[in-house]
């Protein structure tokens, strides 16, 4: 059997992870086959979320499986959210660190699937926190850009310290 092929993950530093993303205009069967390559990225990673741009593709989209519920998000918008919840998040763009984030807890967004049917879904806790992360991904916004001054200079010193070493392992749990 023939390996299933994986996009190599954009890590911190690459400049496409700070760009904004474009909306999708066709959902046909080029890009249904990038969004499984990204599944089998995620999984092989492996996380529970991926953003397009963690692959390097410029487009408004997401995927991601909690509880073995394999799901993509296209052109997806926040539309309420509610209550706060701190969740310490891993991102695999970010391999090594995790910061405990607050953010809100229930979210409700508004997005079409991969039948081009309009969708309205809503994650509370670890999938509020998917949405939350993931959209941030196509707004070029990183976990860095959550944290407050003091936190984010510690966070990219660690980072950096990681980096020299070369030997960021990647929290197996949850990563986003
Ligand atoms: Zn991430």
């Amino acid at each position: 059997m023939r390996a299933m092929s994986t996009f190599p993950i954009r890590v911190f530093g690459d400049p496409v992870l700070k760009q904004q993303t474009r909306l999708v205009e066709d959902i046909d069967g080029t890009f249904a086959k990038v969004v499984d390559t990204m599944f089998t990225t995620m999984y092989d990673a492996p996380g529970v979320g991926l953003a397009a741009p963690q692959v390097g593709v410029q487009q408004r989209f997401f995927v991601y499986d909690i509880d073995d519920e394999p799901r993509v998000l296209i052109n997806p918008q926040i539309v309420a959210t509610e209550g706060e919840w701190t969740y310490e998040e891993g991102c695999l763009s970010i391999p090594g660190l995790n910061f405990a984030i607050v953010r809100p807890k229930v979210i409700t967004v508004q997005a079409v699937d991969i039948d081009g049917n309009e969708v309205v879904v809503v994650g509370d806790e670890l999938l509020g926190r998917v949405f939350l992360h993931e959209i941030d991904h196509l707004d070029g916004v990183l976990m860095f850009d959550r944290l407050d001054d003091v936190a984010r200079k510690a966070a990219l010193r660690e980072w950096r310290r990681l980096e020299t070493e070369g030997g960021a392992q990647r929290d197996p749990s949850h990563a986003l």
